[in-house]
Order: C-alpha cells, then sequence, then structure tokens
C-alpha cells in the first residue's frame, strides 16, 4: 500500500504540473491576439490622424479659394463705390463692404485655427509613428518568444505524458478510474495530504482517530469533507 500511495502521489503531482503546462499552451493564442488588438489600435489611432490632417488641409484649401474670392469682391465693390451717384447707394455699398471685411475677418481666423490643428496633428502623426514602430518590434519579439515558448511547451508535455503512461501501467486499473473520476469532479486534484492537522484539499480538522488510520499503511482513506483521496506523510 505504500507504494501504491507513492504512485498516487506521484501521480497527481504529475497531473499537476501536465494541467499548468497545458493551461500555459492554452493561453498562448489569447496572448497572441491581444497582441494583434494592440498593434490594430496605434494603426488605427495613426490612420485616424492622417485622415483629418487631409480632411483638414483640404478644408484650408477650400477657405482660402473663398478667402481669395472675397478679395476680388472687395475689389469689385471699391471700383463700384467710385461710381456711385447717390448717398444712399454710396452707404449700402459701403455696408455691403463692412460685412465682407467681416467675414474675411471670420475666414482669416478660421484660416489660422486650421494651421494651428494642422501642426498639432503633424506632432501626433510624428508620435503616433513612432509609438507603431515601437510597438511593431514589441509584438513581434513578443510572438517570436511565444511560438519558442509553445514549442517548448509541446516538448515538456510530451515528456511528461510519456513519464505518466509508464506511471499509470503500474497503478491497479480500478483505483486509476478512482482517480480519474475523482479528479474531474474535484478541480484537477484527486489526491491531497494532510497539512497541519488538516485536510490538503478542504482544510477539514481530521479527528485523532481518523489520523490513526492515516498513518496505517494497509488502506487508501477518502476524505469525509471533499471525498478526495487523503495521504499521511510524515512531515
Ligand atoms: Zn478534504
Amino acid at each position: 500500500m505504500k507504494a501504491t500511495k507513492e504512485l498516487l502521489l506521484k501521480l497527481q503531482q504529475l497531473d499537476d504540473e501536465i494541467d499548468s503546462l497545458v493551461a500555459e499552451q492554452e493561453a498562448i493564442p489569447e496572448k497572441k491576439s491581444e497582441l494583434k488588438q494592440s498593434l490594430e489600435e496605434v494603426t488605427k489611432r495613426l490612420e485616424q490622424a492622417k485622415q483629418e490632417s487631409v480632411e483638414l488641409a483640404k478644408r484650408r484649401k477650400d477657405l482660402e479659394i473663398e478667402l481669395e474670392s472675397m478679395d476680388e469682391k472687395k475689389m469689385r465693390f471699391q471700383t463700384q463705390l467710385l461710381q456711385v451717384k447717390t448717398n444712399r447707394e454710396y452707404e449700402a455699398l459701403q455696408h455691403e463692404i463692412t460685412a465682407l471685411e467681416e467675414h474675411k475677418s471670420n475666414l482669416e481666423d478660421e484660416i489660422l485655427e486650421a494651421l494651428e490643428r494642422s501642426e498639432i496633428l503633424a506632432g501626433k502623426i510624428k508620435e503616433e509613428e513612432a509609438k507603431l514602430k515601437a510597438e511593431t518590434e514589441r509584438v513581434r519579439q513578443t510572438e517570436v518568444a511565444l511560438d519558442a515558448r509553445s514549442k517548448e511547451l509541446d516538448d515538456m508535455l510530451a515528456i511528461k505524458q510519456d513519464e505518466r503512461m509508464r506511471l499509470v501501467s503500474n497503478l491497479d486499473a480500478i483505483l486509476l478510474k478512482r482517480y480519474e473520476r475523482i479528479r474531474a469532479s474535484k478541480g484537477g486534484t484527486a489526491v491531497t495530504t494532510v497539512v497541519n492537522g488538516a485536510c490538503g484539499g478542504c482544510f477539514r480538522r481530521i479527528p485523532p482517530h481518523e489520523m490513526q488510520n492515516l498513518k496505517r499503511d494497509d488502506r487508501l482513506i477518502t476524505c469525509e469533507g471533499c471525498g478526495r483521496i487523503i495521504i499521511w506523510k510524515p512531515e
């Protein structure tokens, strides 16, 4: 029985190791997709800044064309001003020119604002381009590292699985079935040890008479609290 208990403990330890390797392996695609997403976000920010910059340049061009047409209109008004005959005509025209000046001044303000925004955007684009470059490199390196780790995990898993196969071939088939059944229903842990006088699986305190049974080598004890196989190991 002592050998069986040792086998069970070894099997549980091996399965814990395998579970942790599998969990790490399974987390890799998620990590890769996070990297891809991060790169997409940086790319998107850069594209948005570039797009805004293009739209702004177009808007500025439109404003400048409008400003030019205002200048032409103003010149026409001024020529007309020299030819007016009545005071009323003169005043009406003067009024038009004042409105035109106001409109022109607004246009100039808008052009200036667009110019300032363009400069800020140019800085932002440069910044985002540098970020994209750095992020692309970081993602590339992390992907290489993840691929290498994935390969390493495959190799380690193959070794552990092989070790497990050899181990279970020495274990009684019914006991193995029992082990697998408990493991499946208890979050991967079928075998636990006594830790500080309690079950290492559910922390239930073990009464003295049960402890006596645990210390005997002629039987396997199941924890009454959690149903796991509990083994006493001299500490
Ligand atoms: Zn327990």
